[in-house]
């Protein structure tokens, strides 16, 4: 058990790195970005952590979007008590599975999933199927687009347009991102290059709805459904990766936004994060004749010892049932007053930004201007980044470690966590303006 009396974040970490590579289980959390120590976490509870060293943050990273309602919410808290009580895993089939599966199902154009245990399962799964379905080896993705730690998906963009990718991570290797096209965000021409040059190699093209991993950088008008139309034409599948999205930006998702709106319909999507309620639970899904490609339907083989989990499939079915129209609606003005209040402190003392949302999901960018792909999200002013999390972080209020990241709030942001970020902003953003080098 933790002592209190003898614990601290320091000394945690110092141990953590004697242990662990970097002191840490997925870099960002390391606060290599802008330096510091990290925070270790004892407990959270609505909108509030509180470290081993018993200081309380205002969270707004809530474990990178799974939190929707808040921490510890009691009705989640006693859904997963009750589940716990009849054991944990039990390798066969089970009735949350077949709910939750139900609620994705009613809540999106898919008409069937299967569950995994990461998003990085899930992305990984998705481009299998559509590999086996097409018969094709070919993937696009877009720079700055992150899908997992999938090695298709960690590549980077070649010598020029439409040409292969090389791999993004010593350790995948140069023949599989060979399977990858990097193409820039939101540039319709260099789709249509890459399917012309390449189109009846090309398997899948793979895109976050609404891009949160390089910042948010919303879709341009029409382009998913470019994108799907373009597949289409194709023969490719269309993949759209909901893990951040999903039941988060709206109560469909980043679907929600356009292609609810537009009647386009991915062909493959990827869930994670708030569908898990905490635990590690995500799914792919699409088109039954697609799905049925599937084992043990189908030829292409996928599974998993923890895929479903009753415990984690319970704690996300609980989570969704709660996350009601009035809960989408609460987010979206919890979210409008922060941003609002971020735009007029950094204002106030002349500091380039511009925040950009995608729904419920928002992030402020250092810079002037519209981020419209990654080169621009990469323009951003990431020291004047550094002292603004630090000042915050001081001040009581816990952003991502990372100028490139979502900011994430929950149902249970309520008034007292809101004045806390609201009286933390002034002091940070003179913070970012006394290091901002202005528009790097
Ligand atoms: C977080 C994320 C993933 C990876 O999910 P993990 O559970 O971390 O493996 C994939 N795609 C997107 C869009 C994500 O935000």
């Amino acid at each position: 058990m933790t002592d209190r009396s003898v614990t601290s974040s320091a000394a945690l970490f110092e141990r953590a790195r004697a242990v662990t590579p970097g002191g840490v289980n997925s870099p960002v959390r390391a606060f290599s970005a802008v330096g510091g120590t990290p925070r270790f976490i004892r407990s959270a509870r609505g909108a509030w952590l509180t470290d081993v060293d018993g200081n309380e943050y205002v969270d707004l990273i809530c474990s990178w979007g799974p939190m929707l309602l808040g921490h510890a919410h009691p009705q989640v808290q006693a859904a997963i008590a009750e589940a716990v009580s009849r054991g944990t895993s039990y390798g066969t089939p089970t009735e949350p599975e077949v709910l939750l599966a139900e609620e994705i199902v009613s809540r999106t154009p898919v008409d069937k999933v299967r569950f995994v245990s990461s998003g990085t399962e899930a992305t990984m799964s998705a481009i299998r199927l559509a590999r086996g379905f097409t018969g094709r080896d070919l993937v696009i993705k877009f720079a700055g687009c992150y899908h997992g730690h999938v090695d298709t998906l960690l590549a980077s963009a070649g010598s020029g347009l439409a040409t292969l990718a090389v791999p993004g991570t010593p350790g995948v290797s140069a023949s599989t991102a060979a399977e990858t096209i990097v193409l820039p965000f939101n540039d319709r021409e260099a789709v249509a290059a890459a399917f012309a040059e390449h189109g009846p190699r090309i398997a899948c093209l793979i895109t976050e709805a609404t891009p949160g991993n390089m910042g948010v950088v919303p879709p341009g008008p029409g382009f998913n459904r470019f994108l799907a139309q373009t597949c289409r034409d194709h023969g490719a599948l269309f993949i759209s990766d909901e893990v951040m999205t999903g039941f988060r930006a709206t109560r469909e998702g980043g679907w929600g936004l356009d292609g609810a709106v537009e009647g386009w319909t991915p062909d493959l999507m990827t869930f994670g994060k708030v569908m898990g309620g905490g635990f590690p639970a995500a799914a792919f899904g699409g088109r039954a004749d697609v799905m049925a490609h599937l084992a043990p339907e189908g030829p292409v083989y996928q599974a998993g010892t923890l895929s479903g989990n009753p415990i984690a499939t319970t704690a996300g079915l609980a989570t969704l049932r709660l996350a009601t129209p009035e809960v989408y609606a609460a987010l979206a003005a919890t979210a409008e007053t922060i941003k609002s209040a971020v735009a007029d402190a950094l204002t106030a003392v002349g500091v380039p930004h511009v925040v950009q949302a995608a729904g419920t999901m928002f992030s402020v960018f250092f810079r002037d201007g519209a981020v419209t792909d990654f080169a621009g999200a990469s323009g951003q002013d990431t020291a004047a980044y550094a002292a603004f999390f630090h000042a915050m972080l001081d001040a009581g209020v816990y952003l991502p470690p990372s100028a490139f990241e979502a900011w994430f709030v929950s149902a249970a942001h309520d008034d007292r966590a809101l004045s806390a970020i609201l009286d933390a902003l002034p002091g940070a953003a003179k913070a970012a303006a006394a290091i901002g080098t202005g528009t790097a």
